[in-house]
C-alpha cells in the first residue's frame, strides 16, 4: 500500500468516525474465533495422535472438551464479529453521508452546474457505499488475520521454533502478496471509478433524454456508447478478479507448502526425540488453521484500490469551494424591501465573457417591474443574483441599502422568492409539492394558491385531487402545469419580493395573460419582477426595464 493510499484511508477513517468500541469488539471477537479455529484443528490432531497410543478416556477428557468448545464457540464468534464489524460499518456510513451533504449543500445550485447528475448521484450513492468495506471488508480482516497469524507463530514455535519458522515465513510471503495485490489494484481502480461515474452519467442522461434520442434516431447510437463503456469497465473487472485469482493461488500454495514443511520438520524433530509424538499432527494442522484467515487479506487487499478512488472521488468533491459563502457575522435583515443592483459585474468563468456588464436597476417597495430584453441578455442571471445564488465579479446587490453578500443565504430566500424558468418538481403529489415551501400551510391556504394559480379547476376534475402524484419532476403534467404549480408554491411563501421568470412559458396567450392579472392583483403591495418576453406582459406592470449584453438599455 501507498503512503497516499494510507493517507486517504486515514482521512476516511477519521470523517466515518466509528466506534472504536464496536471496531475493537470486531477484532477481538475475529481474533477469538480465529483462535477457536487454529485451536480446533491443532487440538484434534493433538487428541487423535494422543488416543493413537490408548491413554484411557481420563487422560484426554480435558482436552477433549476444549475441542469441542472451540468447535462450538467458532460460529458464534465469527457471528458476533459480523455483527460488530456491521455496525461500526453502519454507522460510519451514517457519518460520511451527513459529511457530503454538508459539504454538497453549500455548493447548490450553482456550484453544481460542473457535475453531470448522474456523476453525483454515482459518487454520492455508490463511492459512499464502498466506503463500508474499509472496516467490514478490510480493517477487520486484516488485523485479525495479523493477530491470529502472530498467534499461531508464536503457539507453533514453542512446541517447534524451525516449524514456526516455516510458518511465519510463508506467512510473510502470503501477506506481501496480498500486499503487491493492493498496490497495483489501486492504480486501475481510480482510473475504473472515474469510468462507472461517466457510465452512470451517460445512462441518466440516456433514460432522461430517451424521448429525444428516440424522436431523433440517436438511440442506438447512443445505447452502443454506453454498452462500450459497460464492457471496458468488463474487462477491467476481469483484469482485478485474474490478479486476485493469482494472489489466492499464491496463498494456496504458500499454505501448502508450508504445512507439507511443518510436517516433515515436526516428523523429523519426532524421530530425534525432540518432540513429543502427540504434536506431529498437532502442528501441521495448527498451520492449516493460520492459513484459514488468509484468503481473506487477499480479498481486503483487492477492495483498497476501489477503496481509495471512492474516497478521492468523494474528496474531490467535498473540495470544491463553494460559490457562495455566508459571511462570519451576517447583517441583520432590513425591514424594507427595496432592491438595488448597482453597476453589477459577473461572468461564469474567468475565461468567459461578461454575462452581466454594470448592469443597474432598482426597484420600490410593491413595485411590479418588467425585465425583458434578448435570450443570452442575462436575465435569469439577474434573478439567480438576486437569491444570492452567484457571487458578484463586481457591484452592489442590496436589500433596503443592506448588500445582500453581508446577509445570510436562508435570510435572503426568505425575503426574496423565485419562480424559476425550469422550477424543479419533486416526486409526489401536487400539495407536497405546492406546499413544500410551508409544510404546515392550511387546506385553505393551499386552496387560495391554487386558485390564484388557475389550478384548482383542474386539481378538482382528478380523482384524487391534491393527493395525485406528478410524476418523476413532473412528468405527468403538462409544461404549462408544472410552471403553474411552480407558481403557487412560490406564492404560498409569501416573500416581499418575488421574482418570476417567465413564468407563463407553455401557456397561449389569453391563458397567460388571464393567470398574470389574477397573480398581479393578488401580489398588489408585494414587489415583483417579472421576467418576460411578451408585450402585454409588459403592460400589466408599473415599469419595465431592458437589458441587452450585460446592460440596462431602458430603465
Ligand atoms: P437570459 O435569461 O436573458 O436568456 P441567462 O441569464 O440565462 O440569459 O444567460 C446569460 C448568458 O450567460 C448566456 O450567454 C448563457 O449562455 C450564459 N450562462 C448562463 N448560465 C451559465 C452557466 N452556468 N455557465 C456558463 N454560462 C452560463
Amino acid at each position: 500500500m501507498t503512503r497516499h493510499q494510507l493517507r486517504v484511508l486515514g482521512r476516511l477513517f477519521r470523517i466515518g468516525a466509528p466506534s472504536r468500541r464496536l471496531l475493537v469488539a470486531a477484532c477481538l471477537l475475529g481474533v477469538a474465533g480465529a483462535a477457536a479455529s487454529i485451536g480446533l484443528l491443532a487440538g484434534s490432531g493433538y487428541l487423535v495422535d494422543r488416543a493413537a497410543f490408548r491413554p484411557g478416556l481420563g487422560a484426554i477428557a480435558g482436552l477433549l472438551a476444549l475441542v469441542e468448545v472451540a468447535a462450538f464457540a467458532r460460529a458464534p464468534l465469527r457471528y458476533a464479529e459480523r455483527l460488530s464489524s456491521h455496525d461500526a460499518a453502519m454507522r460510519a456510513l451514517v457519518g460520511w453521508r451527513v459529511w457530503l451533504f454538508d459539504r454538497l449543500e453549500p455548493l447548490a445550485p450553482a456550484g453544481l452546474r460542473r457535475w453531470r447528475s448522474g456523476d453525483l448521484l454515482a459518487r454520492a450513492i455508490d463511492d459512499v457505499d464502498a466506503l463500508q468495506d474499509l472496516y467490514i471488508g478490510t480493517l477487520t480482516p486484516v488485523a485479525v488475520t495479523t493477530c491470529a497469524s502472530i498467534l499461531a507463530v508464536v503457539v507453533v514455535a514453542v512446541l517447534l521454533p524451525i516449524a514456526g519458522a516455516i510458518l511465519a515465513a510463508a506467512l510473510v510471503v502470503a501477506l506481501g502478496c496480498s500486499f503487491f495485490l493492493a498496490r497495483t489494484a489501486g492504480a486501475s481502480e481510480a482510473s475504473d471509478a472515474a469510468a462507472r461515474g461517466h457510465l452512470a452519467a451517460d445512462v441518466v442522461d440516456l433514460l432522461q433524454g430517451a424521448p429525444e434520442l428516440v424522436a431523433f434516431g440517436r438511440d442506438a447510437t447512443v445505447l452502443r456508447r454506453v454498452e462500450a463503456a459497460d464492457r471496458a469497465l468488463e474487462r477491467a473487472g476481469r483484469r482485478r478478479n485474474r490478479a486476485g485469482a493469482a494472489a489466492s493461488a499464491i496463498v494456496s500454495l504458500c499454505g501448502g507448502l508450508s504445512v507439507l514443511g511443518v510436517l516433515v520438520v515436526a516428523a523429523s524433530a519426532f524421530e530425534h526425540h525432540q518432540l513429543a509424538g502427540a504434536w506431529v499432527a498437532a502442528l501441521p494442522l495448527a498451520t492449516v488453521g493460520a492459513f484459514e484467515s488468509v484468503g481473506s487479506t487477499v480479498a481486503a487487499a483487492q477492495r483498497v484500490g476501489a477503496l481509495v478512488a471512492a474516497g478521492e472521488r468523494l474528496m474531490a468533491l467535498a473540495a470544491v469551494p463553494a460559490p457562495v459563502r455566508d459571511p462570519a457575522t451576517p447583517s441583520q435583515l432590513p425591514a424594507g424591501d427595496r432592491v438595488a443592483l448597482e453597476s453589477v459585474r459577473l461572468r461564469y468563468g474567468d475565461e468567459l465573457p461578461w454575462v452581466l456588464d454594470g448592469l443597474t436597476l432598482t426597484m420600490e417597495h410593491g413595485e411590479h417591474v418588467a425585465l425583458r430584453g434578448p435570450s443570452g441578455a442575462g436575465k435569469s442571471t439577474v434573478a439567480h443574483v438576486l437569491l444570492r445564488f452567484l457571487p458578484l465579479d463586481g457591484g452592489r446587490a442590496t436589500l433596503d441599502g443592506v448588500a445582500i453578500e453581508d446577509l445570510a443565504q436562508a435570510d435572503v430566500r426568505r425575503v426574496i422568492g423565485l419562480v424559476d424558468q425550469d422550477a424543479r418538481l419533486f416526486t409526489g403529489s401536487i400539495r407536497y409539492n405546492v406546499a413544500l415551501g410551508r409544510p404546515d400551510a392550511t387546506e385553505a391556504e393551499i386552496q387560495r394558491v391554487l386558485d390564484l394559480a388557475q389550478l384548482s379547476v383542474w386539481v378538482d376534475g382528478l380523482p384524487d385531487g391534491d393527493a395525485t402524484p406528478v410524476g418523476h419532476d413532473g412528468s405527468q403534467l403538462s409544461g404549462g402545469q408544472r410552471q403553474r404549480l411552480a407558481l403557487a408554491r412560490a406564492l404560498l411563501t409569501d416573500p416581499r419580493v418575488l421574482v418570476l421568470d417567465e413564468p407563463t412559458a407553455g401557456l397561449d396567450a389569453p391563458t397567460a395573460r388571464a393567470l398574470l392579472d389574477d397573480v398581479l392583483a393578488a401580489l398588489a403591495g408585494r414587489s415583483v419582477l417579472l421576467i418576460t418576453h411578451h408585450d402585454d406582459e409588459v403592460a400589466g406592470c408599473d415599469r419595465s426595464i431592458t437589458i441587452e449584453a450585460g446592460r440596462a438599455v431602458t430603465g
